[in-house]
């Protein structure tokens, strides 16, 4: 779970199918309809490419607590652990595991200082979703109260508008929310609900499940694209116990890895002679939240 202190609720249409076709020419490597002007004489350097797979929260400060009483940090771990495997796997050999046992928000400050210190290619967060405390309901589990919502299963993916690479951001992410669709996933759309309260989101990608989260942390400090993964509910019930199972793991770290390849590659492929990367001013404003 994630939180928040407000949101921003305006985007014109315009606005976003402007995103879009931001995400695709970069996900593409080429602009919409316009011919290749040369071959792809570059290619994706993965032993180069540099990964950072952050475990969301700490052991202390764990996050949400799932239907069954387990912290969200216990998902999150294992989870990151396997993707990091997988990377290393594909060929991604320098991809680093992040941890902090700082509490937020020094914590999240120092994910983001480590990651640009080391000059990461990609950041991705790993969490697992819950929901506004006013949406879940009681339950016992094993005689031990507990609290669930069985609404809302699925992945969410978030960028920042704030991040360094903010289209890299929105095409990454656009690439795995693709690929965990391709693999069997959905993603969950009840951000966009007015029952969300201030923590309604912006869609910016409908296909794919990427949402708009300026004020994380980690995703507007981080000067490389930076994406967040709920990789899904742990308070929905059935999905819980899915999370729990090293065969979820597996599909959701297959598609972390797919997603990754496919981005490696999209930024080595020369467009018009220049390298697709594209770099914006860095943040406007203090890191508070
Ligand atoms: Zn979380």
């Amino acid at each position: 779970m994630i939180s928040v202190r407000r949101a921003r609720l305006a985007p014109s249409a315009f606005v976003a199918i402007a995103l879009l076709c931001a995400v695709r020419q970069a996900a593409d490597g080429q602009p919409q309809g316009t011919a290749a002007t040369k071959p792809a004489a570059a290619s994706c350097q993965r032993s180069a490419f540099r990964v950072v797979v952050d475990v969301g929260h700490t052991v202390d400060v764990p996050g949400a607590m799932s239907a069954r009483g387990v912290a969200e940090y216990a998902f999150n771990l294992a989870l990151a652990q396997q993707a990091q495997q997988t990377l290393i796997e594909a060929g991604f050999a320098n991809t680093v595991l992040l941890t902090t046992d700082k509490p937020p928000p020094q914590g999240l400050i120092e994910r983001a200082t480590r990651a640009n210190a080391m000059a990461a290619d990609l950041f991705i967060a790993i969490h697992h979703d819950s929901v506004p405390d006013n949406l879940l309901q009681n339950w016992d589990y094993q005689g031990q109260p507990n609290r669930y919502n069985d609404d809302y299963p699925g992945y969410a993916l978030f960028i920042s508008n704030d991040n360094a690479d903010r289209a890299g951001s929105l095409a990454f992410g656009r690439l795995l929310g693709l690929a965990l669709q391709a693999r069997g996933l959905h993603y969950t759309p009840h951000y966009t609900l007015p029952l969300m309260g201030h923590r309604r989101r912006e869609l910016l990608d409908a296909e794919a499940g990427v949402y708009r989260y300026d004020q994380l942390i980690v995703l507007r400090l981080t000067r490389m694209p930076a994406v967040l993964l709920e990789a899904g509910s742990i308070v929905n019930r059935d999905e819980e116990l899915a999370l729990g199972t090293p065969e979820r793991r597996a599909i959701t770290s297959a598609a972390i890895a797919a997603a990754v390849e496919d981005f490696c590659q999209a930024r080595a492929r020369p467009v018009g002679g220049s390298v697709v990367r594209r770099v914006a001013p860095p943040p406007r404003v203090p890191a508070t939240r």
